[in-house]
Formats: C-alpha cells, structure tokens, sequence
C-alpha cells in the first residue's frame, strides 16, 4: 500500500531512549491521562511505563507486537500533516526483537487483562490476569542478544541523560498529561496534568532557572506563539533550556533559534542562549517535514515571515516585561 511503502522502515530501537521514545508515544496516542516512567540503570536494565489509557484487546495484543499496517494513518495527507511519529507500526516489534518485554494489558469494557512476555521476538508466554486498565510495559536487558550493540550503549549516566531529555519533551508538549519520571527508585518529576504549560515547566526543570517566567502569546499571519521565555538573566551556556515545539513535535531549527537569539541579542552576555520554551502553530501545509523515525527536521515554505514573526514576538514579550 502507498502509504506504508512511503514510510520508511527505519532503524527505531537507538537505544534505551528510543524505546523510552516510542513507548510514551504509544501511551499518548492510548488516550491516558497519566504516565509513570521508571528506569533502572539508564534504562539498560529496565524500562517500565505505566498508562491509564485504552489498553489492548485481548484478541490484538499478539498481533501489537508484529510488524503491521498501522492503523494509525489512513492516508497519504495524514503522513503530510501529521507531526507525531506513532504511525510505523514496528515499535513494539522492533523493541521485543532486542530486549525481553512484558506487558499488562486492559481495555475498560474487559472483566481482565493480558500479560505477555516477548523475548528476542519470541512469545514467551501469555496469560489472562487481574489488573486496572491501562498499559504496563516492562523492557529489560535490551540488546541482550546483541552483544555488539549492547556494547555501543554510553555510560548509565549518559543513557540516562538521553532518556531524561526525551522524557522532558514529551511532558513539556503534552501539558494535559500528568508524568512521573522515576530514576532509580527517585522521583525526578511529576506534571499536574492540568494543562498549564507553566506549571510543567516549573515541574521539569530546576526552578531557579525559569524564575519570572514572561508569557508570550500571539497569533500572527505564518505563526502562532504560545509560551513562556525568560529574563535575559537567566542565560545557559547552550541551547538545550531553548525549546521549541511546532504542532506539538519537538523541533531544533536553525531559523528559528536565530530568531529567538537576535531577539535577546544585546541583552544577552557573549556566547550565552536564552532560556524559553516556545509552543508554534504553524499551518502543517507549509511546512516540510523529514519523516525518517529519528528526525525532528522541518523546513518551512515562507521562511522570511516565520523568522519575522517569531523575532518580533519574543522581542516584543521581552521589551513589554523586563525586569
Ligand atoms: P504504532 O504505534 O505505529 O501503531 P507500535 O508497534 O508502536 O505501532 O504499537 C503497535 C500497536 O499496539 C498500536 O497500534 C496500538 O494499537 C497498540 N499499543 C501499543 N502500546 C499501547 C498502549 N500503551 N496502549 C494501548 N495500545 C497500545
Ligand atoms: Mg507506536
């Protein structure tokens, strides 16, 4: 089908962080209100993620975990507008084929759930079982049988600060969803849930960094901006308390940190990056979007007016409410 075959079947399982990645995705895309993250050993030993949304019928959980026609895309428009990644259906393949994964599965309408153990791609063993609704999937020992890439894994602490980054996006793009982020049985974050982008902001990151938060809100011709930026003051030595999102998918964009910076320029120290956190409406038809599974790459049609509106934005925000 043309839609599949545009897709390309890309490599998803990197490492711990894509699992991370792709597993939080699925329970956004499940309809949960609630996710609990919990890694061991930056994610090398486990992974478990915890959701209340739909869960898997009994009579689909087997086949979640083979390599199918996702239904989550229907068209050829849907890949051309769509910004989120959950459409390739070979996540759970992909990541039950290098690691040893359980999962605890129940929809709402069913008395019980599933639990299935997959291993290198194998079924190991599936069961009925009491449980609430919602998802629970365990990854362990991923690569276990594939020593080589098992040992291209970083140090724990760098996987760790690759899944705590993804983790961080994804909570900062999904305000309505509360996270819990567990790191070795210690509680990184937890987000309300309510929706309010600032609160999330001041959940996941050190407080002190996004004290006087300025709100940015405005819609303008390309660009819609909502978001918070903070004062000059409170300027990193690079770019990663600068995020930005369009249509909900985290992007690193070169135009658009221009814009950002030129818009803080003379007030900020010499090779210091401001610190914001930027939400972009920006109509999906103009915008070109690289689909390999790994990339956060766009290109916009009208570069000049979505630099313009996002310089004068911030710019604006900054010059009404400096301290
Ligand atoms: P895709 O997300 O691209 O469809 P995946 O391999 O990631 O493919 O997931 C396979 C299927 O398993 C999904 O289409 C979905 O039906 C189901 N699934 C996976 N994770 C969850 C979850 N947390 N809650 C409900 N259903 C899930
Ligand atoms: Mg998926």
């Amino acid at each position: 089908e043309l839609t599949i075959n545009k897709i390309a079947a890309g490599e998803v399982v990197e490492g711990p962080f894509s699992v991370v990645k792709e597993l939080v995705e699925n329970s956004i895309d499940a309809k949960s209100t609630s996710i609990v993250l919990e890694i061991k050993e930056g994610g090398k030993k486990l992974i478990r993620i915890t959701d209340n949304g739909i869960g898997i019928p009994e009579s689909q959980v087997e086949t979640a975990f083979l390599r199918h026609a996702t239904s989550k895309i229907t068209q050829l428009e849907d890949l051309e507008s769509i910004l989120s990644l959950g459409f390739r259906g070979e996540a759970l393949a992909s990541i039950a084929s290098v690691a040893q994964v359980e999962m605890i599965t129940r929809p709402a309408d069913q008395p019980h759930g599933i639990n299935i153990e997959v291993a290198g791609g194998k079924i190991l063993h599936k069961k009925q079982v009491g449980c609430p609704t919602g998802t629970t999937i365990m990854v362990k020992n991923i690569f276990f049988n594939t020593p080589a890439r098992m040992k291209f894994m970083k140090s724990t602490g760098g996987e760790t600060t690759k899944i705590s980054e993804i983790i961080t996006r994804l909570a900062l793009s999904k305000p309505d969803v509360s996270f819990k982020y567990i790191n070795n049985n210690n509680i990184m974050f937890t987000t309300p849930g309510n929706g309010d982008l600032s609160q999330v902001i001041l959940s996941v990151f050190d407080r002190t960094t996004f004290k006087n938060l300025i709100p940015i809100r405005g819609e303008m011709e390309a660009v819609k901006i909502d978001g918070f930026i903070s004062q000059p003051s409170y300027a990193r030595g690079n770019r990663s308390y600068e995020i930005t999102f369009i249509n909900g998918r985290f992007v690193k964009n070169k135009l658009i940190f221009q814009a950002i910076e030129n818009a803080y320029k003379e007030r900020l120290p010499i090779n210091k990056y401001p610190v914001c956190m930027l939400s972009l409406e920006i109509d999906p038809k103009t915008i070109d979007v690289n689909v390999h599974p790994t990339k956060t790459e766009v290109k916009f049609h009208n570069e000049d007016a979505v630099y313009q509106e996002i310089y004068r934005g911030v710019k604006t925000a900054l010059d009404k409410r400096m301290l």
